[in-house]
């Protein structure tokens, strides 16, 4: 894969690090989705013990405490956020193959910055989830966008 990659013009590493963070996307739907987690669950006060057992018996393994707050805390944002369609894989990855892996907005590429994928009409707003609404912005330039916390880059240690 690594050679097929390369032979694209796409470096194996930033191919692999966009993966990961799709799949850490898709592992947040997937949680959020669990009939446990209703909209009360965030107000029990066992609530990051119960999400913890959950996770565990979700994925059969054990997850370092730093990564199990942060999903926790992820997939509470999900569940705040009713008006966001998770994006399929199918546009990422169009994304990937038919655009420059630059930012939209300043020109710089990786490994001299971090690209994110951005909403250009935001989700909030009725942007849809599909190809044509999804740009790259470096980390840097999506902070400065309002809706920033829609989408953010690669967040697990994976430890
Ligand atoms: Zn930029």
């Amino acid at each position: 894969m690594d050679l097929l990659l390369s032979a694209i013009g796409i470096a194996p590493e930033s191919f692999h690090r966009f993966l990961e963070w799709t799949l850490c996307e898709h592992l947040v739907m997937a949680l959020a989705n669990i009939s446990e987690i209703d909209d009360y669950f965030y107000q029990r006060p066992d609530a990051l013990r119960v999400f913890r057992d959950l996770l565990t018996r979700r994925t059969g393994r054990t997850w370092s405490q730093r990564d199990l707050e942060v999903l926790f805390d992820r997939v509470k944002l999900e569940k705040m956020q009713h008006f966001r369609k998770p994006i399929p894989y199918e546009e990422y990855l169009k994304l990937l193959w038919q655009v420059p892996l630059l930012c939209v907005r300043c020109g710089r590429r990786p490994p001299d910055v971090v690209l994110h994928v951005d909403h250009i009409v935001p989700a909030s707003r009725g942007g849809s989830s599909t190809r044509n609404n999804l740009q790259f912005l470096c980390a840097e330039d999506n902070l400065r966008k309002s809706n920033r916390r829609e989408v953010t880059g690669p967040w697990l240690d994976l430890r």
